[in-house]
């Protein structure tokens, strides 16, 4: 399912409204970040630098009072680590990661970025250390470089051309009418999956959080552009923490760490070769998916 099903709704729900040039713009971003479901607590504190060692201690979360999603997770992710959640449709795989940004709060247990309770930091503050890159790209319609340049408000233009280059972006912005300044959307040039995604890489090279989490795509892309976009975002990934909700093969592979999530919680964890000779759950599924 949808990591921001519900934020994506609330910008939805504004982006109609949303006036043309950065004033507007601005504002509406303001209108996103002023409306969070969970208040900060009178102590919160606001993290500037941020390594991306997390913790989940004895997580428990369920969206309904009776109906545990997640029961007691311990979970250590350590700094610069990439982590591949796998497991069957509907283990809690999303939800372990929406739990980070704080779109739920954990019902036991708590989660640490850097060994601070995740609910004792400004929200803000929280959100700003973390990326997160989706299928459904949310783009909005206005140029490239607005699209881009929404990873951080305050990028110069030499910032901004870095970013799509890293994304690989710059052949087809020099392909188009008006280049960087182009139209993208519903009253522009309509971009193509692949480039959308790249986009949304783009803007995160330009926000440059320290943690990152990919809901990676289950629609398929052409081998060729697939290949690209995953170089691509193996590239941002470096040095991050990242958190992938995986269904690539070949992510899966790469990872430095596989955790295997089924109705009972972390069934498994390790790299891909230890996990196929243990022969567990995750080779089953391994031989199931991929050796018919
Ligand atoms: P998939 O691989 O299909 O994305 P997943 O492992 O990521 O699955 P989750 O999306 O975390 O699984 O869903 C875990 C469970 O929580 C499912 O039973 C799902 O129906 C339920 N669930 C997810 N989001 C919500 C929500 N917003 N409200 C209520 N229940 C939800």
């Amino acid at each position: 399912s949808n990591i921001f099903f519900r934020p994506i709704e609330k910008i939805n729900a504004v982006i109609e409204s949303y006036p043309k040039g950065i004033a507007g713009f601005k504002r509406y971003i303001e209108i996103i970040d002023t409306e969070p479901d969970i208040a900060d607590s009178p102590d919160a504190i606001r993290m500037n630098a941020v390594k991306g060692d997390i913790q989940f201690e004895g997580v428990t979360f369920g969206y309904e009072p009776n109906r545990k999603i997640l029961q007691d997770i311990d979970l250590t992710i350590h700094a610069g680590e990439t982590i591949a959640f796998v497991g069957p449709s509907g283990a809690g795989k999303t939800t372990i990661c929406s739990l980070l940004p704080r779109f739920y709060d954990v019902d036991t247990g708590r989660i640490t970025v850097d060994g601070v309770d995740i609910r004792k930091i400004e929200l803000e503050s929280l959100r700003k250390h973390i990326g997160i890159v989706q299928q459904d790209v949310f783009l909005f319609s206005g140029t490239i470089r607005e699209n881009i340049a929404y990873g951080d408000l305050k990028a110069t233009e030499e910032e901004i051309w870095e970013a799509a280059r890293r994304a690989s972006l710059e052949e087809l912005i020099h392909k188009l009418p008006e280049g960087i300044d182009t139209i993208i959307g519903e009253r522009g040039v309509k971009l193509s999956g692949g480039q959308k995604q790249r986009l949304s890489i783009a803007r995160m090279f330009l926000k440059n959080p320290p943690i990152l989490i990919l809901d990676e795509a289950t629609s398929a892309l052409d081998t060729e552009t697939e290949a690209a976009i995953q170089q691509s975002l193996s590239d941002l990934s470096v040095g991050r923490t990242t958190l992938v909700i995986a269904h690539r093969l070949t992510t899966i592979k790469n990872a430095d760490r596989i955790i295997v999530v089924n109705e009972d919680g972390i069934a498994e964890q390790g790299k891909h070769q230890e996990l196929v000779v243990s022969g567990g759950i995750y080779s089953r599924l391994h031989h199931a998916q991929y050796n018919r």
